[in-house]
């Protein structure tokens, strides 16, 4: 007779079969991606020319303001990408996953900022006939004259003030949610600063394809914000109904917190893949935090595990069986679905190892395929999880236990005074054919990163996420 065990059964949901068919899929969607984005860049510069934009250059009285136009058309399209991109649109969430989306929105945030400073200048410049003297007069005249520009002032402030506040030494003055909201003012930057082009900018109005361009781009960027932002976290949030089922200890100051829900086998998502989730109940039930899910789901619950970091993760500790969880996702791309390889090296510091705990489990792996290379001070978490998985899957476990040292090297104390590039390519001689999962504070995960892309592990292979932002 079998004997009765209280753990519940491993949950392995990642299909190693067919590996690689997702990542090349993706690699097909960010390829599409920019190319959509410089064909759109060139086909709104040839309606640029084709409304006399080169030749308008040979005369200085009408070269400031054509390339005032060009500056404008392309700080406007680069806007409204912006919005698409971070529209959380699931094909672009897969394909870049989150870390690789908030660099390229920070590269292409910043470029439309500069082209739309360049293009103030440079209409005003042209306007005023690029005499200081009457750079005032004419400013007020173009913001209280031309159709929308009210608008687009207000709306050119909030852009600003977007700006200035993700500037690193700003960004750090300020509380994670007064940033956050700021940021969203970006929205309203773009919804006031773009009519005006639409309504009096002579490239919208003399071509009807470029008229037709410009309001649909507009507008997928503007539903696809309402449909992914919105609508689908509050469909998600009211179906599958997710409450607080058990709030359990893991140390001194970290919790798991089970959540029970309605059908969820039918939510999407994977191991690895995290929630934003907001807790409805008492004071700070307004904000908002990631968490990743750090067990495999098994259809009947999800686990989160938090490290108390500040007021929203530590109210965690306190949260009562019942309360309802609003949420946004499931998002991120550090999941089965970027695997190519069977080898796969998991590894994360700290609070990091959470998505990989899940990992652990849910990925598919013959006994020694996967290694956790787990990073941590104090004491580890999942101890006993992870030795049941080593056990019962064949996982292998590197633990590199040990206070931070100063040296900034990523393997902690185990590898001090050596070549972490020889000691890892040592531990893990099947480094180099894996697919490597990264996940810690950014700076340990940079460091491993270039590790293992200095160990020959090729870029497409590792997959990192940062708790960062
Ligand atoms: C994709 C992702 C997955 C994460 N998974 C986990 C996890 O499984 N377990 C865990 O303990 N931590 C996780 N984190 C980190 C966790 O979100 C923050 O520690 C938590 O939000 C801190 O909020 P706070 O109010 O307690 O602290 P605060 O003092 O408000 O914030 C501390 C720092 O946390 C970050 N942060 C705060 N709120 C957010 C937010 N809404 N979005 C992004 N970053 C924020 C900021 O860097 C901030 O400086 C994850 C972060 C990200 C981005």
């Amino acid at each position: 007779m079998a004997t009765a065990t209280a753990e519940p059964p491993l949950v392995v949901v990642g299909d190693a079969r067919g590996l690689g068919r997702h990542a090349r899929t993706d690699a097909v969607v960010r390829l599409g991606t920019g190319l959509l984005l410089w064909a759109g860049l060139l086909l709104i510069t040839y309606w640029w020319d084709a409304d006399g934009g080169i030749n308008d250059l040979a005369r200085p009285a009408t070269g400031l303001l054509s390339i005032g136009r060009l500056t404008g058309l392309w700080s406007a399209h680069l806007l409204l990408v912006q919005v698409l991109l971070m529209s959380r649109l699931p094909a672009l969430e897969n394909a870049f996953g989150r870390n690789r989306l908030v660099a390229i929105h920070r590269i292409v945030g910043l470029t439309s900022f500069y082209l739309m400073v360049a293009h103030i200048v440079t209409i005003v410049g042209g306007y005023a006939s690029a005499r200081w003297s009457l750079v005032l007069p004419t400013t007020w005249q173009l913001v209280t004259e031309y159709g929308g520009m009210l608008l687009a002032t207000a709306g050119t402030v909030a852009l600003i003030m977007v700006v200035v506040t993700s500037i690193k030494a700003a960004r750090r003055r300020l509380r994670y949610e007064s940033w956050h909201l700021i940021h969203l003012y970006g929205y309203l930057g773009a919804g006031l600063a773009l009519p005006h082009q639409l309504w009096t900018g002579q490239e919208f109005l003399r071509s009807r394809g470029a008229t037709l361009y410009w309001w649909s781009l507009w507008g997928a960027a503007g539903l696809a914000v309402i449909i992914w932002r919105l609508i689908l976290p509050i469909w998600r949030s009211v179906r599958f109904d997710l409450r607080v089922a058990a709030v359990i200890t893991e140390s001194a100051d970290t919790v798991s917190v089970l959540l029970s829900g309605r059908r969820l086998d039918r939510l999407p998502v994977q191991p690895g893949q995290f929630l934003i989730v907001r807790f409805l109940s008492g004071a700070g039930w307004t904000r908002a935090n990631p968490f990743s899910i750090s067990a495999a789901a098994d259809g009947q619950s999800l686990r989160i595990t938090a490290r108390a970091v500040g007021d929203g993760s530590a109210r965690l500790a306190g949260l009562r069986p019942g309360v309802r969880v609003a949420f946004e996702g499931p998002y991120g791309r550090l999941s089965p679905r970027a695997r190519t390889v069977r080898p796969v090296l998991l590894a994360g510091a700290g609070i990091g190892v959470t998505p990989l705990r899940a990992l652990a489990e849910g990925l598919e792996y013959a006994a020694g395929e996967a290694t956790l290379l787990y990073r941590y001070t104090g004491e580890p978490l999942f101890a006993a999880e992870f030795d049941r998985l080593a056990g019962a899957r064949g996982l292998k476990i590197l633990a590199l236990p040990g206070a931070r040292s100063g040296s900034g090297g990523v393997l902690g104390p185990v590898a001090a005074g050596h070549d972490e590039l020889q000691v890892l390519r040592h531990w893990l001689p099947e480094l180099v054919e894996s697919d490597v999962y990264i996940c810690g504070p950014q700076p340990w995960a940079s460091g491993l990163e270039r590790l293992v892309a200095a160990a020959g592990v090729p870029a497409d292979r590792i997959h990192t996420e940062a708790f960062g932002w």
